[in-house]
């Protein structure tokens, strides 16, 4: 599904972000990755998402350049969901979560019925918080926001960068328990960043354990935790 060939990123400053990265997702995967800050797991997701450019080597979707790809058509391709998400403030939690799908022209009605479905999956009842604006949320509610407003578009890859990492542990451990019960009827294609190995573990089919720009170690759980 999402495959790296020898993907190599140097910022403009000299910084080589990744090195000769080669891995492959597969379809319905959820893959972690886990490193300290610094050795180049957000570079490794914008690239998919076309936000930056690989200086050298290709990555496919579904076996397709997305070099060749418009980028507006593979993000409708990919939702993306980061740390800090940057709902509309003078919008509704319903609106925010219906935005993509709009602006995409889909008949409102079903926009609207499809993203409070969408609220409620993520743990929301929309009768309750449909109509709240994002300062009358807490920090784990933005995010579960966040995460309906990145399904409302359907997309068969999901990017989370850090999507639970500013919220207090005992929220972040029960966003981590939905998001798995989520995942467990969705099976999306998740790439999920972490710099928290407890995470990488509990939420990854596989996990890809970052050195400086490269990838030390790319397997189950069980075997990152079992190795020396
Ligand atoms: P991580 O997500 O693992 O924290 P990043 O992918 O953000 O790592 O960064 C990898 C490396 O690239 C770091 O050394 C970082 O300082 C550098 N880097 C990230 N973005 C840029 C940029 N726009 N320009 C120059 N260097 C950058
Ligand atoms: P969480 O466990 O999701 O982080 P909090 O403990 O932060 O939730 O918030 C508890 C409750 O208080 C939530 O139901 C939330 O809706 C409500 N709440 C938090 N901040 C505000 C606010 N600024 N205005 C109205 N309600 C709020």
């Amino acid at each position: 599904m999402i495959r790296f060939e020898q993907v190599t990123k140097r910022y403009p400053d000299g910084t080589t972000a990744v090195n000769d990265l080669s891995f492959e997702v597969a379809e319905g995967e959820l893959v972690t990755l886990v490193g300290p800050s610094g050795c180049g797991k957000t570079t490794t997701m914008k690239m998919v998402n076309r936000l930056i450019e690989p200086t050298s080597g290709r990555i496919l979707l579904d076996g397709e350049d997305i070099a060749a790809a418009d980028p507006v058509r593979l993000r409708r391709r990919i939702g993306y969901v980061i740390q800090q998400v940057g709902l509309f403030p003078h919008r509704t939690v319903l609106d925010n979560t219906a935005t993509v799908p709009r602006l995409l022209g889909r008949p409102r009605k079903a926009v609207r019925e499809r993203a409070a479905e969408l609220l409620d999956l993520v743990g929301l009842d929309p009768a309750v918080y449909g109509d709240r604006y994002p300062d009358q949320l807490s920090g784990g509610q933005r995010q579960r926001v966040g995460v309906a407003r990145a399904l409302a578009a359907d997309p068969p890859v999901l990017l989370m960068d850090e999507p639970f990492g500013a919220v207090d542990p005992v929220v972040r451990e029960r966003l981590q328990n939905e998001f798995l019960k989520l995942q467990a009827t969705l099976r999306k294609t998740v790439l999920f960043v972490t710099h928290d190995l407890e995470e990488a573990v509990r939420l990854g089919d596989r996990i890809a354990v970052y050195g400086q720009g490269t990838i030390e170690q790319f397997d189950a759980p069980a075997a990152v935790l079992g190795a020396p």
